[in-house]
């Protein structure tokens, strides 16, 4: 039946049948199962140890795959430990969060399943953990010289754990409540528990790095004064200004970032009180823009007890299978299913958000959406394709735009490039001497293995203007990409 406005108008009789979402109880605890071991081992060994290992150039931090892979497969696991930890500071993280770009490159992967190296990853870090095997290196000598690193996400800790044990003074700050950047508010409990970050940390303060949680640079000190304080500054602020989407309706009660909802989610099940937290429970939840953060809004509503979870991309959905054009050892793109798609809810390509419905109350109550078609090199909404879908809340999960820029262009003078990202030189270093950049700052929104990597990098860089040379590691991928720049 055609609306008014010749839209096509969807009743709640003739709404299409959504999945109902499962009934059972989900908890927040991680998804994953312990590996078996008699598996992991036979996984392990079927790693070749090519003579030219893709897998090293797959992974931006040059992890020494069929190393680890041999040590596993003969059961050394402390000696395994020692070689992941000699290029990863943070491999709980990356064991549970990387889409591992090395999979893609594996030699096994030509004409047969790769070796699922993540997961000799995760299990050689857990197995460490539990036998007490991750000690603090704390270092032999201090150099008298201080380090300011802004952020606590993946970058800042790694440049921090790197520049403490190499004998500087090192004070992390971070704007939030606690530290982790977006491992501690951005991805939920199911991905990762917060106790893989705070057993972490409780390394890293044992071996000196100092942590200053609730204080926000560029507020409650200047920029000017931390420069002014320290020898040098590591800003690993992260990229996350969000994507907005101004059509008609974007204001109404209901239509959030998607941060805004998991950051509140995140404090929720750490145990705070949240006033007037949003909530998924009892409605009809729709999320724009698939990716991660798509996918954690996804987990969270189910877990929050949601009527149904819609999540609307406007792009072609991915293959399954690799793309002729991106053949291997290229990481292609490809139709992801993430244990929050398993556990439910719809996922629909190929559709634009035109409008933001309203009911009496003013709050939304629906989505108005069309197909889309490409007009002059843009995917625009297909005219007589309109539909309407349920919604009581809208997640925004449409990518990030960049680091917020204000405070350190108004009190320091740093330049931003085309991107909008902190400009940097080859050596991670800014126009501003003694001033260096990390992670999703200087790159954009990216991953956390790039976020180590860089923050490996820039610590480097970072001893080199202190002490004339360093004897820290680069990732051989890190700084490949600083050659590039
Ligand atoms: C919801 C979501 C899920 C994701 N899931 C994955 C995943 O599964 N796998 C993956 O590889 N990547 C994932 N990513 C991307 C990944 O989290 C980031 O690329 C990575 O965290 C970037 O690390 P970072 O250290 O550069 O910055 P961040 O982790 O963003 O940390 C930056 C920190 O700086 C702090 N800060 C900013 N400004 C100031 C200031 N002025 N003073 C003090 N502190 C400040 C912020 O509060 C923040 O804590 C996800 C991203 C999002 C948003
Ligand atoms: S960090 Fe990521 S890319 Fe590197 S070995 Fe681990 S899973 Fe693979």
């Amino acid at each position: 039946m055609a609306d008014p406005k010749g839209f096509l108008k969807v009743t709640e009789r003739e709404l299409p049948k959504r999945r109902p979402v499962p009934v059972r109880i989900m908890d927040w605890k991680e998804v994953y199962e312990q590996g078996d071991p008699a598996q992991l081992r036979r996984q392990a060994g079927r790693c070749m140890d090519c003579g030219v290992p893709f897998c090293h150039q797959g992974c931006p931090l040059g992890n020494l795959i069929p190393e680890w892979n041999d040590l596993t497969w003969r059961g050394e696991g402390r000696a395994a430990i020692d070689r992941l930890h000699s290029t990863n500071n943070f491999p709980e993280f990356t064991g549970r969060l990387c889409p591992a770009p090395c999979e893609s490159s594996c030699v096994l992967g030509i004409n047969q399943p790769a070796v699922t190296i993540k997961q000799v990853e995760v299990s050689i870090i857990d197995e460490a953990f539990s036998n007490g095997w991750v000690q603090p290196h704390p270092p032999a000598r201090l150099t008298g010289k201080t380090v300011a690193v802004v952020g606590s996400g993946p970058a800042g800790l790694a440049a921090a754990q790197q520049l403490t044990r190499a004998g500087h003074t090192v004070a992390v700050y971070e704007r939030d409540d606690r530290i982790g950047g977006l491992l501690r508010y951005g991805i939920p409990d199911f991905k990762m528990e917060k106790r893989q970050i705070d057993q972490r940390l409780a390394q890293m303060t044992a071996e000196g790095t100092r942590f200053r949680a609730g204080v926000d640079i560029g507020t409650d000190i200047t920029w000017a004064q931390l420069r002014e304080r320290y020898d040098a500054v590591v800003v690993a602020t992260g990229a996350m200004v969000p994507r907005d989407l101004p059509i008609p309706g974007r204001d109404l009660p209901g239509v959030h970032f998607a941060m805004e909802y998991l950051t509140q989610s995140n404090h929720a099940v750490a145990g705070d009180q949240v006033p007037g937290q949003l909530t998924a429970e009892g409605k009809h939840v729709v999320v724009l823009g698939g990716g991660d953060t798509g996918a954690d809004c996804i987990g969270t509503a189910h877990r929050q007890g949601a009527l149904s979870v819609t999540n609307l991309a406007i792009g072609k959905q991915p293959s399954e299978i690799r793309p002729v054009g991106q053949p291997w050892p290229m990481h292609p793109t490809l139709f992801e299913v993430q244990s929050a798609h398993e556990e439910g809810g719809e996922r629909e390509y190929l559709v634009s958000t035109v409008e933001f419905l309203h009911n009496d109350a003013g709050e939304v109550r629906a989505i108005r959406v069309a197909e889309t078609e490409f007009v002059d090199g843009k995917r625009l909404p297909k005219a007589g394709t309109e539909r309407e879908i349920p919604a009581d809340l809208v997640l925004l999960a449409l990518g990030f735009t960049g680091p917020e820029q204000q405070t350190l262009r108004d009190q320091i003078g740093l330049p931003f490039d085309g991107r909008g990202n902190a400009a940097r030189g080859a050596d991670y270093d800014t126009s501003l001497p003694g001033v260096f950049v990390a992670g999703d700052a200087g790159r954009g929104q990216s991953l956390i293995v790039w976020a180590i990597a860089e923050g490996r990098a820039a610590a480097a860089a970072v001893d080199r203007y202190l002490e004339g040379d360093t004897r820290l590691p680069s990732p051989i991928q890190a700084t490949a990409r600083a050659i590039a720049v």
